[in-house]
């Protein structure tokens, strides 16, 4: 089954409303021609909705970085899955390694702010990957199918087509070392695999499995060019504005 392939740039706590509307101008000219790649922006939140002004009539989708599962409260600091929608955002990142390492975020979270989101219309990229301690350990297919488990816990089979999983090896986040794309593809084809186990084989086959960790340019396509890899999310490169358009046309050039 052919998947449709996907690009999306984390910010993370990057970039001014100013800067953040700098970087989208450009990716909205530059993209203009692409059709066969999804391309999602994931700013901080005080920038989604200048950002969705300008990006209102592109086919660029907007993603929040992290989502609460109450819809109002007394939740200093959280945002509701409604709150991201009325911004612009028809997606949010849960599950980013950054939030279980410095959030305290666990798998019972991740499974709650996941959960919260589909509801709220929102679609979901679920983040997995293991840190280096546990690969050299060997217990990195453990260490995936947990996290995989953990976060779809009791989501339906029309909850899981909103959901897009991203392999992201802790070790490879920020550090410029990349996964090989032998490492990826090991990975995303057993995360398919236990995805095929919780639901049924068409699921695993459909659902889209995106890379992060370290993609730039120059190793795009070889990781994008993988059976089992369907795009990448992407943190430093992203908020170079010919960095990630090169990323995305690495992409269309793998889909082609
Ligand atoms: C990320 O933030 O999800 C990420 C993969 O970061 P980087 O591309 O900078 O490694």
């Amino acid at each position: 089954m052919a998947r449709r392939l996907l690009v999306a740039g984390n910010w993370k706590m990057n970039n001014t409303v100013g800067q953040s509307l700098d970087l989208v101008e450009s990716l909205k000219k530059e993209t203009r021609d692409i059709h066969k790649v999804d391309i999602i922006v994931a700013p901080p939140f005080t920038a989604i909705k200048p950002v969705y002004d300008i990006l209102e009539n592109s086919s660029i989708q907007i993603s929040g970085q992290n989502v609460f599962w109450e819809e109002s409260g007394a939740y200093t600091g959280e945002v509701s899955p409604m709150m991201l929608k009325e911004a612009g955002c028809k997606w949010v990142i849960v599950g980013h390694s950054e939030r279980r390492q410095y959030f305290g975020e666990t798998d019972e979270t991740v499974n709650r702010r996941l959960k919260a989101a589909a509801p709220a219309g929102l679609k979901v990229i679920a983040c997995v990957g293991e840190t280096l301690e546990e690969r050299e350990k060997g217990e990195t297919m453990a260490v995936l199918e947990r996290q995989v488990k953990g976060a779809m816990a009791g989501v339906s089979h029309s909850e899981i087509e909103k959901v897009v999983i991203a392999y992201e090896p802790v070790w490879a986040i920020g550090t410029g070392k990349t996964a090989t794309s032998d490492q990826a593809e090991e990975a995303h084809a057993f995360i398919r695999s236990v995805v095929a186990g919780l639901y049924d084989v068409g699921v695993g086959e459909s659902t889209r499995i995106l890379y992060g960790g370290s993609v730039k340019a120059q190793n795009a396509q070889e990781l994008f060019s993988r059976a089992n890899v369907d795009g990448g999310l992407v943190g430093g490169a992203s908020l170079k504005a010919q960095e990630f358009i090169a990323i995305i046309r690495a992409a269309l050039e793998s889909s082609e």
